[in-house]
């Protein structure tokens, strides 16, 4: 089945709408219990659009388009995309919410070894983005959502696009997220596959950080300068030497200096391995 047939089936009358989890860029999120045409009952997110004019909506809607190609364990799962007004995004639920202030919450029950499982499971979810082409701009701990302790998933696919061979994203919006960009992102807006690993570099600061914001010592405004005069981001004291020197090469100035996410994913599932073997001796 093509990708609209599968999420043809999804009815307003199917869904029961709960409480408010937070304030979206489009509008409020709410959960929410689908019922299924089989009759399993889903915990479901339900994303919402305040201003329904053509042009906003067919924005909102677009992150739910790129979300129907998508089916990986560690990539929020869409549920269905209800077209006519009011127009909603459901998709399935995290109880856990986001990983930063889960990560908050937990900090004295997280082992190094939890943590590294998470950069290892993001960084899955990246290396089968780089093998569609697709670009993410927005890889923060704030857009990972956490499934089970065990289990976390990327989600916020609103500034993510696909990208040919050898061409980029030339972004043109003004919400952007500069303490996570790579130089290139902030000085001629150019995304890249090699530009998303430098954003997952700082996810992974940001992890080892308990979600500290990366740079918040610094104003927007002097980042470049910084990272252009060789400043790097220090390394968070629960972060392992082994990940810390994989972070350095995250942040290559020269995008082509950076390794791919499929090389991250073997290095980060070797150091996760053997953090395993140390925590159980
Ligand atoms: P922004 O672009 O400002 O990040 P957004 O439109 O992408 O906003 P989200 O941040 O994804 O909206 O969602 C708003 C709130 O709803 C957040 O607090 C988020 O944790 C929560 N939320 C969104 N999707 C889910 C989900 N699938 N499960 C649990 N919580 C969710």
């Amino acid at each position: 089945a093509t990708s609209t047939e599968k999420y043809e089936g999804i009815c307003r009358h199917d869904i029961v709408v709960g409480n408010i989890l937070g304030e979206g860029f489009f509008g409020e999120v709410h959960d929410g219990i689908y019922t299924s045409p089989t009759g399993d009952k889903i915990c479901v997110a339900i994303k919402t659009c305040k201003d329904c004019s053509a042009d906003v909506k067919e924005k909102f809607l677009s992150e739910a388009d790129l979300m129907k190609n998508l089916d990986h364990p560690n990539i929020v799962r869409l549920i269905g995309v209800i077209e006519v007004d009011p127009v909603w995004i459901v998709m399935e639920l995290y109880e856990h919410g986001e990983l930063g202030n889960y990560l908050v919450k937990q900090q004295y029950n997280l082992t190094t070894a939890t943590l590294i499982l998470y950069c290892v499971q993001i960084c899955k979810a990246l290396a089968y983005l780089e093998g569609l082409n697709m670009v993410h701009r927005d890889i923060a701990v704030r857009n990972v959502l956490v499934a089970s302790p065990k289990c976390v998933k990327l989600g916020d696919f609103g500034l993510s696009r696909y990208i040919d061979e050898q061409e980029y994203y030339k972004a043109s919006v003004s919400r952007l997220p500069i303490k996570w960009m790579a130089p290139e992102s902030i000085n001629f807006r150019r995304f890249t596959t090699a530009s998303d690993v430098w954003m997952f570099g700082v996810c992974i600061w940001e992890i080892f950080s308990m979600a500290q914001q990366p740079f918040f010592w610094l104003e927007n405004g002097q980042v470049i300068n910084q990272l252009e005069s060789g400043v790097r981001l220090h390394k968070p004291q629960l972060c392992p030497p082994t990940i810390y020197s994989l972070l350095t090469r995250c942040w290559a100035y020269e995008p082509h200096g950076r390794p791919s996410f499929s090389q991250l994913f073997c290095l980060l599932g070797d150091i996760h391995r053997m953090e395993l073997e140390q925590e159980q001796c």
